[in-house]
């Protein structure tokens, strides 16, 4: 396994695999790797020639009251999982080698970018697009994963590739969750026991609005308040939105027509979660 922090070295791989015809598979993270992120090199693993997982804690994402510098940072720990699974290259750039003094172009979000998160993070998506475009420019590869645990990230990154011509597949993948429903996530590493109990409120929230969703509901306001209720029930200290949406462009819908997705962001202590449950008639999530 190649483990390469410059650019260009990266991209010259990159380049001589691609020349090659081989399909190349890109797994962005921000470290810290859990399950859910392995699935997802191993998803890549399984469709493509080469896969390449990047490790880089992007601070242009991070606003300036959160929680950059204490982002858990394992690289050890990390390199050692993506040796068990066989990945072909990992890229751990530096702060300074993809913002060097200087850097000041930033790419513009779409329109889906501005709800939810974008309303709770200012900032927070135009830190992703670019980076994530960076990404995509330094290692041009052939499909991109994401997690559909960061649902407005996938549908954001799904539109900029169109809207951009980037030529890279974005697939999502689902959400990979603790046995008792808790969605895998890097920042679960602050939890104490008692918090950690606490967290699981996000997943009985969904719960509560898809059971509604299955006994016919398809007003919105309707399974909001269940949600809401029962992430205040179950421990969830600060509630930053528990909605439901269209699927597809994240607009704020009365009644379920069509695909919807329920998303939540809420603290417990600290730490600030999120996870969300699309509702559809297929039963596919
Ligand atoms: P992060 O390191 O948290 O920025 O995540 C890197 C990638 O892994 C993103 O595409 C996430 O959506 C994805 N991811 C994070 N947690 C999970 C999970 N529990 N299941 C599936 N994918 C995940």
């Amino acid at each position: 396994m190649k483990v390469i922090a410059h650019p260009d070295e990266a991209h010259a791989q990159i380049s001589h695999w691609r020349n090659s015809g081989a399909r190349i598979g890109l797994v962005p993270t921000m470290g810290a790797l859990h399950e859910g992120h392995l699935t997802l090199a191993k998803r890549s693993k399984a469709e493509c020639d080469y896969t390449v997982v990047t490790i880089f804690v992007n601070p242009t994402q991070f606003g300036p009251n959160e929680d950059l510098s204490r982002y858990p940072r394992t690289l050890e720990a990390d390199l050692a999982g993506l040796r068990d699974v066989q990945v072909d290259m990992v890229f751990t750039p530096t702060p300074e080698m993809l913002y060097p003094a200087g850097f000041s172009t930033y790419v513009e979000p779409p329109a889906s970018a501005n709800p939810l998160e974008g309303q709770c993070r200012p900032g927070h998506f135009r830190g992703v697009t670019t980076v994530v475009m960076k990404l995509f420019q330094i290692l041009p590869a052939t499909i991109a994963y994401f997690g559909q645990k960061d649902y407005q990230q996938l549908t954001v990154i799904k539109r900029m590739v169109e809207d951009l011509n980037v030529p890279i597949r974005v697939e999502g993948c689902p959400t990979i969750r603790e046995s008792d429903g808790l969605a895998m996530s890097s920042r679960n590493r602050y939890l104490d026991a008692e918090q950690r109990q606490r967290a699981l409120s996000l997943w009985h929230a969904l719960q509560a609005a898809k059971q509604l969703y299955e006994s016919g509901e398809r007003n919105v306001h309707i399974l909001e308040q269940a949600m809401a209720r029962e992430l205040l029930q179950r421990g969830a200290e600060k509630i930053d939105y528990a909605r439901v949406v269209d699927s597809q462009t994240l607009e704020t819908i009365d009644t379920i027509d069509d695909e919807a997705v329920a998303l939540i962001a809420c603290f417990v202590g600290k730490t600030r979660l999120i996870d969300n449950l699309v509702l559809s008639n297929s039963d596919s999530h």
